[in-house]
């Protein structure tokens, strides 16, 4: 039997495990999906090849420490430097990322946007950041801190900090910070995030599973808004895919994904 597992600080909110199950159950592959509650990013090379897996997902926050771990990285990843999919292979450590494609397939319906905010400077923001601007998306990013915006400053874009965010409007804010995962704060403080929501025509969370303070000022404000939940799935299809090496088409597994979100 074939194990892959989910790495993260927390893990234990995840639902990968229920997605890749209920695909490896459905299309009768011998193969198993746990969670692995990793607080030492450095470690994840060593863990993943002790536990003997054959593939991995990665999550908050060791997206850039997978792409450290990784022999090789192949497409979009190596564009970005995070990685969210690892695949054993030939005693190698391959690394990809589905993010950002997951998330085009979860917007899809809130087209047509031309411009975007992104709330947050981590992994998350650094793939959607690229993949908006390979669309010709004009893309804002606003964090708490500096350190992380310096990349984003390399690509050319306008950052912020709370102390130097405009007063302007945007298509779409998309929160991509933890804030509200496990905690019950916004991703920027209210008096600036207010006004932003309150101009905007869409609202999305990479935060899936619960209504975050975010979403709910979206739907204070009536803005049409989605969790997490759709990018999610987006995701893990075309993990899923890799982990199969491609025996499936993406609908086969969507199909069968999609059962564990009614669990
Ligand atoms: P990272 O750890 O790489 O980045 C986190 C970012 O959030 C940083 O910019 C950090 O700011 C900011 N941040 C953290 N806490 C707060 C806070 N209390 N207030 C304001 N800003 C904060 O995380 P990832 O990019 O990997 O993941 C971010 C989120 O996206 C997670 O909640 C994750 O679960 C979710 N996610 C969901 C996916 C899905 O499929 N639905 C896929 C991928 C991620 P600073 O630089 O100042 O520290």
């Amino acid at each position: 039997m074939r194990l892959f597992a989910i790495f993260g600080d927390p893990v234990a909110h995840s639902r990968s495990p229920l997605m890749h199950n209920s695909v490896f159950k459905h299309l009768h592959v011998n193969a198993c999906y746990t969670r692995v509650h990793l607080q030492d990013g450095s470690r994840l090379k060593e863990t993943f090849f002790a536990l003997k897996l054959s593939g991995a997902n990665v999550t908050v926050p060791h997206k850039e420490a997978a792409f450290e771990a990784c022999d090789e990285v192949r497409g979009f990843a190596k564009k970005i430097g995070v990685v969210n999919t690892l695949i054993h292979e030939h005693g190698k450590l391959i690394g990809y990322n589905t993010d950002a494609d997951g998330f085009l397939y979860a917007i899809a319906p809130f087209e047509p946007i031309n411009n975007v905010l992104v709330l947050g400077a981590g992994g998350t923001a650094k793939a959607l950041v690229r993949k908006f601007m390979d669309e010709g998306i004009c893309v804002s990013v606003l964090n708490r801190s500096q350190g992380r915006l310096e990349y984003f400053e390399t690509l050319g874009i306008p950052t912020h900090t709370w102390n130097s965010m405009p007063q302007q409007s945007f298509d779409l804010v998309v929160n991509t910070t933890s804030a509200g995962l496990c905690d019950n704060e916004y991703p920027v403080p209210l008096a600036l995030l207010e006004p932003l929501i309150a101009t905007c025509r869409y609202c999305a969370d990479a935060i899936y599973g619960k209504t975050t303070p975010f979403l709910a000022l979206a739907q204070q404000h009536h803005k049409i808004s989605k969790d997490g939940a759709d990018m999610l799935l987006g995701q893990g299809v075309l993990a899923s895919s890799l982990f199969l090496e491609k025996q499936f088409n993406n609908k086969q597994i969507e199909t069968h994904m999609k059962k564990s979100f009614l669990l």
